[in-house]
């Protein structure tokens, strides 16, 4: 299966459909290879424009799916029309198919206690999944963790500590683990704890989900904001300003 990605401000963001995208997940899980899947938002973007370590991450990115309306909103101006792919919910398709064939995962990030949640609320909802690996998402030493996950071989693993933090330890894990897939969730083991709530599913239909959010956590506010305006310009300078130069 073929890469079909359209570049925004020279990052180059898959156009799957959900479907296309999960089945290419699929073959990244069953590679010999490790690899790296982000779920992109606009914020990201803009951070790594500042952040040349960053923006290879993202380059080097085995799949990067739009999360976030700003990047549907991006790649619309570009003239390409895609699914919105919400990294909560990609993982859990992930997380589903692990368990239906005992897939060894490994889990890292959110707080002690929200993790130990997580696995709970996890295991009685899939009983067959198979978790072989948990660490919090609170430390200082990425290589040493990673050492201790290797030992454990897992096949999927989940980081959930926000980007860039989690996507800087997945880069270094893709250097060091031999074949495991491996995706930055953010917030997702929240969720999954039952802390934080997602937005009603009209409002996720919609593309609102980062409205909700917003209204929930005002500080988000600050962060996202300034950001998605910001975001939307510069794509339409590059798409309309820049042509021909
Ligand atoms: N987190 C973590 N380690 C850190 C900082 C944050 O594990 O050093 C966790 C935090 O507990 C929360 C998640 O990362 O569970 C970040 O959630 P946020 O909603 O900010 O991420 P987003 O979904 O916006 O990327």
């Amino acid at each position: 299966m073929e890469r079909k990605t359209v570049n925004l401000l020279n990052f180059p963001i898959d156009t799957f459909s959900k479907d296309e995208a999960f089945n290419y997940a699929k073959t990244l899980l069953d590679s010999a290879k490790s690899s790296h899947i982000v779920t992109i938002n606009p914020e990201i973007i803009e951070t790594a424009k500042n952040n040349p370590h960053l923006e290879r991450i993202l380059k080097e990115a085995e799949l990067v799916v739009a999360d976030g309306i700003g990047i549907k909103i991006g790649l619309l101006i570009k003239g390409k029309k895609t699914d919105r792919i919400a990294g909560i919910d990609f993982a859990k398709k992930l997380i589903e198919e692990s368990a239906k064939t005992g897939i060894p995962i490994a889990l890292v990030g959110a707080k002690q206690e929200v993790l130990e949640k997580t696995v709970e609320n996890l295991t009685s909802q899939y009983p067959d999944l198979n978790i072989i690996y948990t660490h919090n998402g609170y430390f200082d030493n990425n290589e040493e963790i990673i050492d201790e996950i290797k030992e454990k071989s897992p096949k999927l693993l989940l980081a959930a500590m926000g980007a860039p933090k989690q996507e800087e330890f997945i880069y270094m894990a893709k250097s060091i683990l031999p074949s495991t897939l491996m995706i930055g969730i953010g917030g997702s083991f929240d969720v999954w704890a039952g802390n934080v709530k997602r937005a009603p599913k009209i409002l996720q239909k919609l593309g609102l989900e980062w409205l909700y959010r917003t209204i929930k956590q005002p500080e988000r506010f600050k962060r996202i904001f300034p950001t998605l305006p910001k975001f939307i310009c510069s794509i339409i300078e590059e798409q309309y300003l820049k042509k021909g130069v």
